[in-house]
C-alpha cells in the first residue's frame, strides 16, 4: 500500500511539473487580420540572449555578418539599466524603460503588492498585472493584425487582457528544427490567419557566456551554432516568398567578472530593517521602516569600496531608475551597484564567470546587438549606438501601426534606416 501511494505521489508530482509548462502551441481562435492588415509586410523580431555587440566579429558569425551588410548594422545597441534579460526584452517590445514598464529586474519586490516577481515563477510570469506598456503584439492585435510569439518576455501573459494569437509557454526543450518549421507553418497560413509580427527567442549564447565566460571556445561554438540556425530560419522562410523583414537583436552583453575577490554583504545592512533583493552587481534595499533609510545610506556611503550607493531619490538621471521614473514604486529605497568587474556574492553557490547587469553607458561589454534586413530596410547602412527603446517606433512604422501613448523611445531611426 505504502509503495503504491509513493508511486502515486511521484506520478502526480511529475504530472504537476509537466502541467506547469507544456510545449503545446496556444491559439486564440477568434482572431483574423483585417483586409487592410493583410496587405502589410512581415516582421520577425529575433533575440539572441546575451549576444554581445562584438560577438559576430569576434567569433566570425558569417551568416549574420553577410545579412547585416545587406541591410542595417548598429555599432551597438544600448540596453536599459539594469542590463538583465527581463527588463530589456520588455523594453524592446514596449519602447519603455524598465521603471516605466514595471519589470525592473528578473526578480524584484513590489512593496505595494507585498509580493515578489520572479522570472522562474510561472504564476508571476503569466500574470498580466505585472506588465505595463503596450507590447508590439498587443498594439498589432488591437488593430486587427495577427501576431505570434515563439517566446518573448511578456508574451505568455495577457497584457491589457491580450495575448498574441499564437504563443507558447517558455521551455528550452523544443528542437530548433521544430521551432523553425512552426514559423514557416505560421507564414503558410491563409492570409486572414497569417501573423505579420513574429517574435523568436534563443537562449543558448547567454547560457554559454555565463557558464564559460565571453571569451571561451564554448561561447564561440554557441555563437556559430546560432549563426547556423539563423541561416536555416532565413532560408526556410524565403521559400514562402513573402516580404519578410528581420530584426535581429540581443538584450545585453556579457563580462568576465572578478570571481576571485567578490564583495560580501556590507556590514551597514541590517537585514532586520531591510528586505534585500538582487545580487551580483545590483542590490536593492527596501526599508521596512523608512526611518532606516537615511542612517543606513550614510553608513553605506562611508563603507563603500568598489561599489556605488544611491538613494531612490538621488539616482543618476541617465539610469532612468530613480523616484521620478519609477511608475510602479518597485525600485528599492537604496541601490548598490558594483564597479565592473566586481560582483557581490551572498550565496553559497559558485558564481558564474560571465555576468551582466552593469550600467551599459559605463561598461561597453554590456552593449547589445542590432542588425536588420529585408525589403523595408535600406541596404548597407551603418548607424551609431542607440537605445533599445528606439526599436519600438521602428517596428510599428514597418507594420504601419500607429500608436498614441507616450513611450521613452524616439523615432530617430525611422528615416535613417527604412526605405
Ligand atoms: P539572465 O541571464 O539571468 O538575465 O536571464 C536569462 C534567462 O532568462 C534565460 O536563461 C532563460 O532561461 C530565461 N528566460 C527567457 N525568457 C523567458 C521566459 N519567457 N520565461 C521564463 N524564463 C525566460
Ligand atoms: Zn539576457
Ligand atoms: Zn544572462
Amino acid at each position: 500500500m505504502k509503495k503504491i501511494s509513493v508511486w502515486l505521489v511521484c506520478l502526480l508530482w511529475h504530472g504537476l511539473a509537466f502541467a506547469q509548462v507544456d510545449t503545446v502551441q496556444r491559439v486564440i481562435h477568434d482572431r483574423y487580420n483585417s483586409l487592410a492588415q493583410q496587405e502589410k509586410p512581415y516582421v520577425i523580431l529575433i533575440s539572441a540572449d546575451g549576444f554581445r555587440y562584438d560577438y559576430a566579429d569576434k567569433f566570425d558569425a558569417r551568416f549574420l555578418k553577410a545579412k547585416r551588410s545587406e541591410g542595417v548594422e548598429a555599432a551597438s545597441m544600448l540596453p536599459a539599466f539594469p542590463s538583465k534579460t527581463f527588463p530589456n526584452h520588455y523594453s524592446i517590445v514596449t519602447g519603455l524603460y524598465p521603471a516605466s514598464h514595471g519589470l525592473i529586474n528578473n526578480y524584484f519586490y513590489d512593496p505595494q503588492r507585498k509580493e515578489h516577481y520572479s522570472m522562474r515563477d510561472r504564476s508571476k510570469v503569466e500574470d498580466g498585472s505585472w506588465y505595463g506598456g503596450t507590447p508590439l503584439w498587443v498594439l498589432a492585435e488591437q488593430q486587427q493584425m495577427v501576431a505570434a510569439s515563439f517566446f518573448w518576455v511578456g508574451s505568455e501573459a495577457p497584457v491589457q487582457g491580450i495575448l498574441p494569437t499564437y504563443h507558447y509557454q517558455y521551455s528550452e526543450v523544443m528542437p530548433i528544427e521544430r521551432r523553425i518549421q512552426t514559423v514557416v507553418d505560421w507564414l503558410s497560413l491563409p492570409a486572414e490567419k497569417r501573423p505579420h509580427l513574429i517574435t523568436f527567442y534563443l537562449p543558448e549564447v547567454d547560457h554559454a557566456g555565463h557558464r564559460y565566460g565571453p571569451d571561451a571556445p564554448q561561447t564561440k561554438e554557441a555563437v556559430l551554432e546560432l549563426d547556423k540556425h539563423m541561416q536555416m530560419l532565413t532560408e526556410a522562410v524565403a521559400k514562402t516568398g513573402l516580404p519578410v523583414n528581420y530584426v535581429f537583436v540581443s538584450d545585453h552583453g556579457m563580462l568576465e567578472v572578478d570571481t576571485k575577490n567578490m564583495l560580501p554583504m556590507p556590514a551597514a545592512i541590517d537585514t532586520a530593517k531591510f528586505m534585500v533583493s538582487g545580487g551580483g552587481m545590483v542590490v536593492e534595499l527596501h526599508a521596512k521602516d523608512k526611518k532606516a533609510v537615511k542612517p543606513t545610506y550614510r553608513k553605506l556611503k562611508k563603507e563603500a569600496k568598489e561599489y556605488q550607493v544611491y538613494k531612490r531619490s538621488n539616482m543618476p538621471k541617465h539610469l532612468h531608475y530613480g523616484a521620478k521614473d519609477d511608475k510602479y514604486g518597485r525600485v528599492g529605497d537604496i541601490l548598490l551597484l558594483t564597479d565592473a568587474p566586481k560582483v557581490f556574492h551572498f550565496s553559497s553557490r559558485p558564481p558564474h564567470p560571465g555576468q551582466h547587469g552593469y550600467d551599459a553607458t559605463k561598461v561597453k561589454e554590456m552593449h547589445a546587438t542590432f542588425y536588420a534586413w529585408g525589403p523595408a530596410f535600406k541596404q548597407g547602412v551603418k548607424v551609431d549606438t542607440f537605445q533599445n527603446v528606439d526599436v519600438y517606433p521602428l517596428i510599428a512604422e514597418i507594420l504601419g501601426l500607429p500608436y498614441h501613448h507616450k513611450i521613452d523611445g524616439s523615432r530617430h531611426l525611422v528615416e535613417k534606416v527604412l526605405q
